[in-house]
């Protein structure tokens, strides 16, 4: 049944929704994080609607361990702070709230309505969404969101799901279709393009014709992304555990340049395959350790990443007369200078993308007391797992590679972990995540 209504002076179309009762599906409360359960239940014993909503709906059909659990209420973020202790209000675009347990955070939003049209109050000129803050109901509130898959709303009330748009359906096909006119939708939010190749690799999905189909032609508005929100999807992407797969299809679909222009460019020209091997290889590691539940740091992957631009360009220097240590200085502070207007990457990471080139470097000497002094150095582990990637993908150092393993074992230190092990990284990607609302 379809009926016609205004908000905001826009009319829109209300669909009534498909409800699946709790006999229909496989969601188990078993299943859901029991700080989530607290928070739906607090909602609605104070009389508020209250509903899971999102990836985590869609991971627990799908009989996977969702990574959060976020949750959609007609109480307002004032209304939310009250009722919980531990909660904070964030977010600038949109204010939300974090309910925190330990470690686990719980995001609640009240119930949003999207932009009704194109170029209305809140749109650039190309459609793009700059304000995003009008209240509305559950059936405001699923229009605004990006996949079928992604709008089912799980309700505490009688733990059934509520589907507006067909998302059970794509969930049973495996594909994932944009809600409403896909050009527009990632006209509004040119990440969803990112999102969509992201989510397809993840969950094994299809994109659906009419959603893969305006990617090649409006790609280029990934250009414009401020460089702090790209530095969040990044992480999304490539620290998930399905980085190769994704950083192929992020190829295929020809979204890579806008995430690492150089990189790009030295892949596209290069005959010999080994920056697409080095690469692929460093993904390859950082998927098998993330699967090991191993610690994983992005400095690994963005001196993987980074290293041709570098090194193309420390050549230059050298040919220009410049001595091979400051030559590599000189290429790595342009290289990520450069990289950093796209993707804004704490100083940490492109610190230790630096530290490890320069190392690549001072690897080479091996006469004397020189190796011992780099025993101590809190990056050489880091330093001599690049230098076993570049043998491994190729390149003229497998002999010294050899040495280093011989060296390292002869000295005790070849089983330490220090490259992956970031425990900050994800109390970072949380607060990165914060800061980008
Ligand atoms: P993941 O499993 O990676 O967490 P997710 O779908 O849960 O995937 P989140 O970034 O956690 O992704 O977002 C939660 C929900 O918010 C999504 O499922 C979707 O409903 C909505 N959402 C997120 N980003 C967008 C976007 N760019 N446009 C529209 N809706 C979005
Ligand atoms: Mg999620």
């Amino acid at each position: 049944m379809i009926k016609s209504h205004t908000t905001d002076n826009v009319t829109s179309l209300v669909i009534k929704p498909r409800i699946i009762p709790r006999s229909d599906h496989n969601i188990s409360r078993s299943n859901i994080s029991e700080n989530a359960l607290k928070v739906l239940y607090r909602l609605k014993n104070a009389g508020y609607k209250s509903y899971l909503v999102g990836g985590s709906v869609r991971d627990l059909l799908l009989e996977l361990k969702p990574k959060d659990f976020d949750i959609v209420t007609d109480a307002r973020p004032e209304q939310i702070r009250e009722l919980f202790r531990n909660c904070r209000l964030i977010g600038r675009r949109f204010r939300l709230a974090h309910v925190r347990f330990g470690r686990e955070i719980i995001e609640v939003s009240t119930f949003r309505a999207p932009h009704h049209t194109a170029k209305g109050e809140g749109h650039t000129e190309d459609g793009r969404i700059v304000r995003d803050n009008v209240y509305g109901d559950i059936d405001d509130d699923v229009w605004r969101r990006d996949f079928t898959v992604n709008a089912l709303f799980y309700n505490i009330e009688d733990f059934s799901l509520v589907d507006y748009v067909g998302g059970l359906s794509d969930i049973k096909a495996r594909q994932l279709r944009l809600i409403g006119d896909p050009e527009e939708r990632y006209r509004e939010d040119p990440v969803r393009m990112l999102r969509a190749i992201r989510l397809a690799v993840k969950l094994g999905f299809t994109l659906h014709p009419a959603t893969e189909q305006p990617i090649t032609k409006l790609d280029y508005m990934l250009r414009d992304i401020p460089s702090a929100r790209l530095f969040e999807e990044f992480m999304k992407l490539f620290m998930g555990g399905c980085a190769l797969a994704t950083y192929i299809q992020l190829r295929r679909y020809g979204l890579f340049v806008y995430l690492f222009p150089e990189t790009s460019q030295a892949l596209d020209e290069e005959i010999d395959g080994f920056t697409h091997k080095l690469v692929s290889n460093a993904f390859n590691n950082t998927d098998a350790r993330v699967k090991e539940g191993k610690p994983v740091t992005p400095g690994f992957l963005i001196a993987a990443l980074l290293w041709a631009p570098m090194i193309r360009l420390a050549e230059s220097y050298k040919s220009n007369g410049l001595a091979e240590m400051d030559a590599i200085h000189l290429a790595s502070d342009a290289v990520i200078s450069r990289q950093v207007k796209n993707i804004s990457m704490p100083r940490r990471f492109t610190h230790m993308a630096r530290d490890i080139w320069s190392l690549q470097s001072r690897l080479k000497h091996r006469q004397g007391n020189r190796p011992n002094r780099l025993l101590s150095h809190p990056r050489l582990r880091a330093a001599y797992d690049f230098l076993m990637l570049r043998a491994d993908s190729g390149d003229n150092v497998r002999e010294s590679a050899n040495w280093w393993t011989e060296f390292l074992v002869k000295n005790g230190s070849r089983d330490t972990e220090s490259f992956a092990s970031d425990r900050n990284t994800p109390r970072h990607t949380r607060r990165r995540r914060r800061d980008a609302r």
